[in-house]
């Protein structure tokens, strides 16, 4: 980024985004002075030649910028010590997002931005719209919140599209934020213990749509609806979409059957049918996002279609991994509450369930309703006794301890069943009491599964 060239800017947190933003800023001819409470991040970006230092005994007023990596909490529960020295010097305080967003209105002001959040699907959502426009030959920049750190990606130009999934954290960061089409989901009292209360949340999310050319808003949910008409009462070119038919323009699910509603005309543009990928009330939402994205940015019906088609998915997210016979293999490792395993509970049935680990509060109680689906649970990790106690007599089920006896004993069974079913992976559960994360405990269940005899491997 250039536009700090020559300036003095101190910055926090040297996690992946962090040190990007470092090494962009001064590539861009900026003094950075960067710091992180954990030494060996310092030593890392020291050894990348960044100049860090303690920021309590630096001289704030050479300082012109602050910036505050996403996740380092600047208002709550209550500011980190670097985000009050910088208020105390009254030094603004910005994000990654910002620094790209002033780039960009500096370099190339028509260059396309679509930027996404939501508490919920913002990676899926990103990841759909990004692969629908590269299916569309566009060239394509995605990260932010996903993947690449926005910092890292080529930069803005005319001929190419951003692709940015944004947190609140990094809104709450970017106060310039204007994309070119703003993407809000949804809102549920997610993350409210980081911004303090859940209007604060919405207002934080509501900015990134408000400042759009257009705002693509899922309506599904009251406080969503709210930022919809806060937007229209504001004279925003919106596009409502949801899982069910409404008034007005947007996309809208009807049934499986995706509708694109303008205000003169009401067409089907794809059927969700059949797209592994994309199963369940959820992804369907998701997916009229990005079908409304796509449309905004002129992509044709079928190339939508053939990019609903082809996408992927996510991993450890519903991530069909393999088949063996009639079972199929779900790898759902990013479920990591009650409320994210209901998703895949209801997407299946005949469920042969792996679940366990690190219990959230409230374990698995919200989830009795889909109790006469699962055909058998396998327990894993600390929560099994506390889950076993849950699923009661009603549930057959094993403590299998490890994630390998739950592989070996749930495939047996469901082959037995000699009828479709699923081996699903959705833990209800954090992983750390067995794994450093969700990702390996997916990647894990993935190889497990890949190993079993006969399989048939599915996607990459
Ligand atoms: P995020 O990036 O916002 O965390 P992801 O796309 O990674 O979202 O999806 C994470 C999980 O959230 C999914 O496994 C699913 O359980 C749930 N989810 C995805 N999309 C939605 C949605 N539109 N509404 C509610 N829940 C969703």
């Amino acid at each position: 980024v250039t536009t700090f060239a020559g300036k003095t800017v101190a910055l926090f947190g040297l996690g992946g985004s962090g040190l990007a933003t470092a090494l962009a800023l001064k590539e861009g001819g900026a003094h950075v002075i960067a710091c992180d409470d954990n030494p060996a991040r310092m030593a890392e970006a020291g050894a990348r030649g960044i100049e860090t230092d303690d920021l309590r005994k630096v001289d704030w007023s050479r300082i012109s910028s602050f910036i505050l990596s996403p996740g380092v909490p600047l208002t709550h529960p209550e500011p980190h010590w670097s985000a009050r020295l910088a208020r105390d010097a009254g030094v603004e305080i910005i994000g990654d997002i910002e620094l790209f967003c002033r780039e960009r209105a500096a370099t190339a002001p028509n260059a396309l931005f679509v930027a996404i959040t939501g508490t919920n699907g913002k990676s899926t959502t990103t990841a759909l719209i990004a692969h629908i426009l590269r299916e569309a030959g566009r060239d394509v920049q995605m990260g932010g919140n996903i993947g690449t750190a926005i910092l890292s990606l080529d930069p803005p130009s005319d001929e190419r599209i951003h692709v940015i999934e944004c947190s609140s954290f990094q809104i709450d960061l970017a106060p310039s934020l204007a994309p070119t089409i703003g993407v809000h989901l949804n809102l549920s009292p997610d993350h409210i213990d980081r911004h303090g209360t859940i209007e604060l949340y919405a207002a934080i999310k509501e900015r990134l749509v408000t400042k759009a050319g257009l705002a693509v808003v899922g309506v599904d949910d009251a406080m969503s609806r709210a930022i919809a008409e806060a937007c229209e009462a504001k004279g925003i070119n919106v596009a409502r979409v949801s899982i069910e038919p409404l008034d007005g323009k947007g996309v809208f699910a009807d049934g499986e059957t995706l509708v694109g509603v303008t205000a003169t005309d009401a067409a089907p543009i794809a059927s969700l049918s059949g797209i592994g990928s994309l199963r369940g009330a959820h992804n369907a939402q998701n997916a009229a996002a990005a079908v409304a994205v796509a449309l905004a940015l002129n992509v044709s019906p079928e190339t939508i279609r053939a990019g609903l088609h082809t996408f992927p998915g996510l991993s450890h997210r519903m991530e069909e991994v393999g088949r063996l016979d009639e079972v199929l293999f779900i790898n759902d490792s990013k479920a990591t509450n009650a409320d994210s395993t209901e998703k895949a509970l209801k997407s299946f049935g005949d469920i042969f369930w792996i679940l366990g680990g690190k219990a959230k509060e409230g374990g698995i109680e919200p989830l009795t309703s889909y109790f006469p689906k699962i055909r058998k649970a396998y327990l894993i990790g600390a929560a099994a006794d506390e889950f076993a106690r849950t699923l009661g007599s009603d549930v057959p089920h094993v403590h299998s301890g490890t994630l390998e006896t739950a592989v070996m004993q749930a495939a047996a069974d469901a082959q037995a069943l000699g009828a479709p079913a699923v081996v699903l992976l959705s833990p209800a559960c954090a992983s750390y009491d067995q794994f450093p994360n969700y990702e390996v405990r997916g990647n894990h269940f993935r190889d497990l599964v890949r190993a079993l005899p006969g399989l048939e491997a599915k996607g990459a």
